[in-house]
């Protein structure tokens, strides 16, 4: 667990356990020695999406399942309608709470809904949210109700320059390189790239035990 680099992805990484591997609800058999999250994305919610959470639900329980995600809100690439999609989302919030496992949430265009449905339900422990773009105003307000987030190849700097270290948390998602994620984010601190994978590898263990002693609030 102390070595996991990668919050997100949806590729094996060449060293197993050093990533967060997303899984779909068809994975029936995972490779061993890998940490996982599992959930039905919102651009693969099918009209049968209760059986499909339910496949969800039986390998969330698995122990080398960390997390619960990615889940969430598109407005942009989900052809589902915006009500199922909260829907849907609502069932991965109940998991996540249920299993005492963290969410990782996907959201676009839709911070509104997003922040409604973790009211609505009393969540208290953190989200995180991946793939973050934007910028470190927005970044803040997040953190504020307790969504963090974690940037890919494609973040913006001043929200790297701007975020509380122990807040760092890095993504390689479906395209990057979590390599080259970590040079140009140590060129960009100006760090040491070896002090800068320990941060987020210390980091992400923190989010993923943050429903057992609230150690990332
Ligand atoms: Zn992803």
């Amino acid at each position: 667990m102390s070595f996991l680099y990668d919050i997100h992805t949806h590729d094996f990484p060449e060293e197993p356990g050093t990533a967060v591997v997303q899984l779909t609800p068809t994975a029936y058999c995972t490779y061993p020695g890998h940490a996982y999250s599992v959930s039905l994305h919102p651009w693969d919610i099918e009209d049968d999406w209760r059986v499909q959470m339910a496949k969800v639900a039986v390998i969330a329980m698995q122990p080398h399942v960390l997390a619960i995600g990615e889940a969430g809100l598109d407005k942009k690439k989900s052809p589902v309608p915006m009500e199922v999609q909260m829907e849907v989302f609502r069932e991965h919030v109940k998991l996540s709470e249920m299993l005492h496992k963290p969410l990782i949430v996907h959201c676009v265009k839709a911070v509104d809904e997003l922040l409604a449905i973790r009211k609505e339900m009393g969540v208290k422990h953190p989200w995180v949210l991946h793939g973050y773009r934007g910028g470190p105003e927005q970044a803040e307000q997040l953190r504020k109700q307790g969504i963090y987030v974690s940037l890919g190849l494609d973040y913006n700097t001043d929200t790297l320059l701007d975020m509380p270290f122990k807040y760092l948390l890095l993504e390689s998602d479906t395209y990057g390189d979590v390599n080259v994620l970590y040079k140009l984010v140590s060129e960009d601190m100006e760090a040491d790239e070896q002090s800068v994978r320990s941060l987020v590898a210390k980091n992400i263990v923190a989010f993923l035990k943050s429903h057992d002693d609230a150690s990332f609030e």
